[in-house]
């Protein structure tokens, strides 16, 4: 059988710095960890833009549709800041969601212990977090027609609209319920059934799916604004959550700030399954390229090697692997290494990108 693909697209900025370290990772496990991949990279976003005048080539959107996981960096940067907007380097992500149709966007928020002091919650509130909320991405008011600021009488309206086909739910809460049964297996389902006609239609056909093909999963449903409370206070209570596009874009960052740094959060986008039963994919930090550090060996190389983790467990089925390299993560948080970002406590020095990528190596080494 051939190894499974996958296609790197470091980026700009901070990507190529982070990918680096992923890269070790990688080669740690093609060499070690018996897993071999079969590994390609290419360009997008700014650089991709300097060499070819658009942001993602044709080329590189035909491998990722071919490959098994896309692992992307970071794009954009000031340089590009007045590009024509069909060029930006954001419009190459842009592409690889839309064609990919990525519609279930995936953003754990997880707290390693060593890091809780860094949430502006208690504690015993986030330590040991670990929650996934799973934001339907390609619908929902962001894209229902009609949209549009129009004029009515004698003043103007705004409009947008909630919209959500019955095939639409479903194969988002598919992807939750799938997911739940590769963690803790429940799932509690965010809307506003007692307001919004598409939230009925929401939470019975997340029902459906549950009761037809998932009854051994956990469900539970919440309205959205009660859920928002429960996750500020008790978040431990969760372990999937699967909302709408609106509703998820406030939980899903109101989630991953119990945890602390930018530096620190992966993210995952899944489309249908392909021919060999593997989710469409695309893993990548969900921070940007921050050119503020690009270049100076700064950077926080954590979010991107855990987003590896996610393609691990969700696109690779190595659950046992993505444990192992998370608790590589977690020893070396709690050895007391920082890269910059997570300073706080007094008289530690931080380390590089690359000591920390290294130090993360040396853990899976030790794991053995
Ligand atoms: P950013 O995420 O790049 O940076 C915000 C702040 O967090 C900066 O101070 C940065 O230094 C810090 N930071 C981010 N990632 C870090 C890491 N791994 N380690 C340590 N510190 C880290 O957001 P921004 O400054 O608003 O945007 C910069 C550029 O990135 C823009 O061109 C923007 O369009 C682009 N962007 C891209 C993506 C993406 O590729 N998915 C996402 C957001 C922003």
């Amino acid at each position: 059988m051939s190894n499974p693909s996958l296609l790197i697209l470091p980026g700009d900025g901070i990507g190529p710095e982070v990918m680096a370290e992923v890269t070790k990772i990688i080669d740690w496990y093609g060499t070690k960890g018996g897993l071999k991949f079969d590994v390609s990279t290419d360009l997008v976003g700014g650089c991709a833009y300097d060499k070819h005048g658009v942001p993602l080539a044709d080329e590189t959107m035909a491998k990722a549709q071919e490959v098994d996981a896309v692992l992307l960096g970071a794009v954009g940067g000031p340089k590009y800041d007045n590009l024509d907007f069909s060029v930006k380097p954001e419009r190459g992500l842009l592409r690889l969601r839309k064609e990919m149709d990525l519609y279930a966007n995936l953003r754990p928020a997880q707290c390693f212990d060593a890091l809780a002091d860094f949430s502006s919650l208690k504690k015993d509130v986030v330590a040991g977090l670990d929650i996934m909320i799973v934001r339907e991405l390609t619908s929902g008011v962001y894209f229902g027609e009609p949209r549009g600021i129009f004029e009515e009488g004698n003043e103007r309206v705004g409009i947008n609209t909630q919209r959500y086909t019955e095939s639409e739910i479903d194969r988002v809460a598919r992807s939750a319920f799938e997911l739940a049964r590769k963690r803790n297996n429940k799932v509690c389902s965010m809307e506003k059934a007692n307001v919004m006609e598409s939230g009925i239609l929401w939470r019975e056909v997340v029902q459906k799916v549950h009761d037809e093909d998932y009854p051994d999963v956990e469900l539970t449903h919440m309205y959205a604004d009660a859920g928002a409370m429960q996750l500020t206070r008790w978040p431990k209570q969760f372990d999937v959550i699967v909302t709408d596009n609106l509703f998820g874009d406030l939980l899903s960052d109101l989630a991953a700030m119990l945890t602390g740094s930018l530096g620190m959060l992966p993210s995952a986008s899944l489309g249908a399954p392909m021919a060999n039963g593997r989710p469409k994919a695309l893993y990548e930090p969900v921070h940007g390229s921050a050119p503020d550090i690009a270049g100076q060996g700064k950077a926080n190389p954590i979010a991107c090697i855990l987003s590896f983790a996610m393609a691990l467990r969700y696109s690779f089925d190595q659950g046992a692997e993505a444990d192992r390299l998370e608790k590589a993560v977690e020893k070396v948080l709690a050895d007391g290494l920082r890269t910059a970002d997570l300073l706080g406590e007094e008289g530690v020095q931080p380390v590089s990108t690359s000591e920390m990528g290294d130090a993360i190596v040396a853990a899976l080494d030790a794991s053995l």
